[in-house]
């Protein structure tokens, strides 16, 4: 599983950072950003939590 934020939808909120900050982190420009490698299936129910608690659905989960 790897994570994708969509840059231009990310009203920058800071969540899920907060909810799972070994695959989310912010930017400098103050948007999320998620790793580019695959999550750690240790923190991927995590990160699925993060991308539930987004409030604009700017986080995508695939493969
Ligand atoms: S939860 Fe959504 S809107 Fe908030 S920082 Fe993360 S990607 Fe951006």
């Amino acid at each position: 599983m790897k994570a994708y934020v969509d840059d231009a939808t990310c009203i920058g909120c800071e969540t899920c950072p907060k909810v799972c900050p070994e695959v989310f982190h912010m930017t400098d420009e103050g948007i999320a950003h998620a790793i580019d490698g695959k999550i750690p299936e240790d923190v991927q129910g995590k990160a699925e939590q993060a991308a539930e608690s987004c409030p604009v659905e700017a986080i995508d989960l695939g493969d």
